[in-house]
């Protein structure tokens, strides 16, 4: 199958989130399966860097290589994509985005036909990128290039739908009949999100669980409707994690490396964690990691109510984030207050990342709604047991035999499932009789690419 995978990030010429990890590991798990795929994305300014060995294809379109042979295409374009941030900056979204990805998506379709890849799918994953589909179906309708090409849209995160206000759709160059309710039209204002979601051929999210739950009220932020008309092609499948990039046995960001049989190896990247991040050395003493984005999303609000109690029980938090500014200014306080507690860095930090997946005891990832969540499968291959909350794909992945879950979101909940898991703690040999059964799971991305792949075949036979 000729497959294009779009997406605005992608690891590793620029990541913020999951997605990022998504747009790469898929269009690599689909060509070891024999599938020819090329992926499409904003040459950024931090795609441009020279370990990417970018080459120039045309003036505006310039282009890298993963895998054994995916072409990675960059629509380049100085005064959109040529500057810090991919979205935006401290003092919010940038004012620009509707003409940033309006932008992308059209030189997308333009770009097809000039390098002649005719494809089959065209997957595009959420709102940044979801107009390709409209314009698909606005612009070629009658052209025999995309006679034979369907289109799937994969929603990592509904909370983010791309809203723009009504006086800017001109700048689309789409008819205004497309303004309309069962259309672009959210609310008297345009959404980009639902747009791919009505013009696509399948839907998909990130989950099984998620997939149910954003067709109601409290979880599809008022696309619920829109869901519930699409039900027939809205599909859940669980992301695969790159174990190429996520394995304990060869990850390099690590001080020592370990297997599910050296368990023991892993307490020196404990130790190590507890140097780089000046809390006490102590192997005792339960070791809870956060990586997150800093938003409500992901449980901050729950944590923030009691974060006093927590920080006076007998363990160690490092926290790795960054957003919501609200949440920097709280935990800078927070540090301040219990200092041998708690290691805060706010920022991005992809080694860092990688030492407190292996160097924590439990991984903190109490999130209100989570569409997958990559943090918990990459704490089981790193031995690390989740803490999370029920909902989406860690109620997919997370259980009472393999984790330790609470399903009434709220501080006290929280608190009961934290003392849960020190207790829990204690008893070493049965702990890394678990951290060793987690080692063993296989949330591999060939399975989900084989998943993939009858959803493509489903929008074929369309
Ligand atoms: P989301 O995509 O909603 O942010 P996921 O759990 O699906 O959440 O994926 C988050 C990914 O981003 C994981 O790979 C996680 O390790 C990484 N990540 C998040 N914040 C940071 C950070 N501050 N530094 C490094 N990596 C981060």
């Amino acid at each position: 199958m000729k497959i294009v995978m779009c997406a605005s990030e992608v690891v590793p010429f620029a990541k913020t989130g999951g997605l990022a990890d998504v747009a790469s590991a898929l269009p690599l798990a689909l060509e070891e399966l024999g599938h020819q795929v090329i992926i499409v994305m904003p040459g950024y300014k931090t795609a441009h860097s020279p370990k990417f060995k970018i080459q120039k294809l045309k003036e505006d379109i310039s282009y890298s290589t993963i895998g054994a042979n995916i072409k990675v295409y960059f629509i380049e374009k100085e005064e959109y994509f040529n500057r810090d941030g991919l979205y935006g900056d401290k003092s919010g979204d940038f004012k620009d985005n509707l003409e940033r990805f309006s932008y992308y998506a059209r030189r997308t379709l333009e770009l097809l036909k000039e390098i002649n890849f005719s494809p089959d799918i065209i997957h595009a994953h959420d709102w940044q990128v979801a107009l390709i589909p409209v314009y698909l179906n606005a612009l070629y309708k009658d052209d025999k290039f995309y006679k034979k090409t369907k289109t799937a849209l994969t929603i990592h995160n509904i909370g983010y739908q791309g809203i723009f206000a009504k006086a800017q759709f001109p700048k689309l160059g789409l008819d205004w009949g497309l303004f309309n309710m069962e259309m672009l039209e959210f609310y008297d204002k345009i959404n980009f999100l639902k747009g791919g979601m009505v013009f696509c051929d399948i839907i998909n999210t990130v989950s099984p669980t998620y997939s149910k739950e954003i067709q109601t009220a409290e979880f599809g932020f008022g696309l619920e409707g829109v869901l519930n008309k699409r039900r027939d092609a809205l599909f859940g499948i669980l992301n695969g994690l790159d174990y190429s990039i996520w394995n304990p046995e060869n990850d390099e960001f690590i001080s020592r490396k370990y297997s599910a049989s050296g368990i023991e190896d892993k307490y020196k990247n404990k130790e190590d964690l507890q140097k780089v991040c000046n809390l006490p050395r102590d192997r005792d003493i339960p070791l809870f990691g956060i990586v997150s984005r800093l938003a409500e999303q992901k449980g901050f609000d729950i944590l923030a109510e009691d974060i006093n109690t927590i920080c006076r029980m007998k363990l160690q938090l490092v926290i790795l984030g960054t957003g919501n500014l609200k949440y920097h200014i709280l935990l800078e306080e927070i540090v301040k207050k219990h200092p041998k507690v708690v290691s805060l860095h706010l920022k991005f930090d992809d080694p860092l990342a990688h030492k407190i997946y292996a160097g924590s005891d439990i991984f903190l990832m109490p999130s209100r709604y989570e569409p997958c969540g990559l943090g918990q499968l990459i704490s089981f291959r790193y031995g690390t047991i989740p803490l999370v909350f029920k909902t989406g794909g860690l109620a997919d992945t997370v259980n009472a035999d393999n984790g330790f879950v609470f399903s009434h979101y709220n501080k006290d909940d929280l608190l009961k499932t934290i003392k849960k898991a020190m207790a829990a703690y204690k008893d070493k040999t049965k702990w890394q009789a678990l951290a060793r059964q987690a080692m063993g799971y296989n949330f591999s991305w060939t399975e989900a690419a084989k998943k993939y792949l009858k959803l493509y075949e489903k929008a074929k036979a369309k």
